[in-house]
């Protein structure tokens, strides 16, 4: 039995230290914030899950644990563009009964949380933060003078992780210039358990279902025009209505806020006995909803590999670059002006709608 120690129970550390603990390990995991108590209302932070590793979650045991009021199935997925050609998947092309989830990342947290403190070989340190790192000796103190000794550390603290700046792990990466907007909302129509997103030339839009009348709505701007529509209330609900409208009809804003959009890629995924996951080794552009799906790859394929830092870089690494690749190339041939560019992809979707080709894109991204 080895100790780990994963730092950040985020979405991704917090599943890898169930996941660990369930393989009979010995577990410290470390998060410097407490849970974030739940609110009636969904919290604006939501995640896609596919339903791949959804089942994986769930054979985690997180089912007795989750607020199921906060977890909505969806079965259909559609992308358009602004001239009209779309493409769309469903559970039935998937051979499954839904594509995947939109659930609250907090409530996820929560319930993994709640599973990790049943095991007597889990250690949870929340609120806590590692002060000093000694990679040499495998030991850490933390916050409280402590001092904890490990076999394998593990980075899974988000894009600013403390994990990959002690351990000197550089990343390549960039600001894709553009804020993602993010508005829970009430419809006075009900919707269907699809999901959808328009591309348009300025960036996309789109919708995530929460439930028949609530739904996420999500509209990629520049830093400019978010702050600029971000000023007044009246104002924004005015710059969604005109771009929601007309597919969802009318709705009342309950609660928004924005993002910056940024790509980062760790260098290396390890060095000796400290490895990086989830956010702290990727992250990505949220269009597809991919991050914490990659995030839970991650562990998985750590898990698969037995722990062989070596194939787990070779494995993760390639794979999320291929994803984050792909974004990049829907950014930009989505944003172009070019008329040929914008034809060219309409030819794309279309071919793409051939039903052997659409199953064989979404086995893979239920990979992911
Ligand atoms: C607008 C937006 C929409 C998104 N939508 C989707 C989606 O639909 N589907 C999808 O798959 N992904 C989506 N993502 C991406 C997804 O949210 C992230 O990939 C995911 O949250 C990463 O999880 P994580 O656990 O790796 O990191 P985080 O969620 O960043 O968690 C890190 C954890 O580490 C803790 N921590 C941080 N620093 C320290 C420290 N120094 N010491 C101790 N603890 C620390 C934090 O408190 C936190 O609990 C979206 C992202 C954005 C911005």
């Amino acid at each position: 039995m080895k100790h780990y120690v994963v730092n950040g129970g985020g979405m991704v550390g917090a599943a890898a230290a169930l996941a660990l603990a369930r393989a009979g390990q010995q577990v410290t995991l470390i998060d410097s914030n407490s849970l974030v108590e739940p609110e009636p209302d969904w919290d604006l932070r939501i995640s896609s899950v596919n339903d791949n590793h959804w089942q994986w979650l769930l054979s985690l045991g997180i089912g007795d644990s989750i607020n199921w009021q906060k977890v909505n199935p969806y079965e259909g997925l559609s992308v358009t563009t602004v001239r009209g050609s779309s493409l769309t998947f469903s559970a039935q092309d998937a051979g499954r009964q839904q594509l995947g989830v939109m659930v609250e990342n907090n409530n996820l947290q929560a319930a993994l949380w709640q599973c990790l403190s049943g095991y007597a070989n889990v250690s949870l340190r929340a609120p806590a933060a590692i002060e000093c790192f000694d990679l040499q000796q495998q030991r850490l103190r933390l916050n409280d003078d402590s001092w904890l000794s490990y076999d394998v550390l593990i980075g899974a603290d988000g894009s600013g992780s403390a994990v990959a700046r002690a351990a000197g792990i550089g990343y390549r990466g960039w600001d894709y210039g553009q804020r993602c907007l993010l508005a829970n909302v009430e419809l006075q129509q009900p919707i269907e358990a699809q999901t959808w997103e328009i591309f348009r030339p300025q960036g996309p839009f789109a919708l995530l279902p929460l439930s028949s009348y609530q739904a996420c709505l999500i509209d990629y701007r520049s830093h400019a025009e978010i702050s600029a529509i971000s000023q007044h209330k009246e104002q924004l609900v005015k710059a969604l209505e005109q771009t929601f409208r007309p597919y969802v009809g009318d709705f009342e804003v309950h609660r928004y806020a924005s993002f910056p959009l940024q790509r980062k890629h760790a260098l290396n995924y390890y060095r000796d006995n400290t490895l990086l996951m989830g956010d702290a080794a990727h992250s990505i552009h949220p269009l597809a909803g991919q991050g914490v799906n990659l995030g839970f790859a991650d562990v998985r394929t750590y898990l698969a590999v037995d722990g062989d830092n070596c194939r787990y870089q070779r494995q993760r690494q390639r794979q999320n670059q291929t994803m984050m690749r792909t974004m990049d190339a829907i950014h930009v041939g989505f944003t172009a002006r070019s008329r040929l560019l914008q034809s060219g992809l309409g030819v794309a979707l279309k071919l793409v709608n051939q039903a052997a080709l659409k199953k064989q894109i979404l086995r893979q991204a239920l990979q992911a």
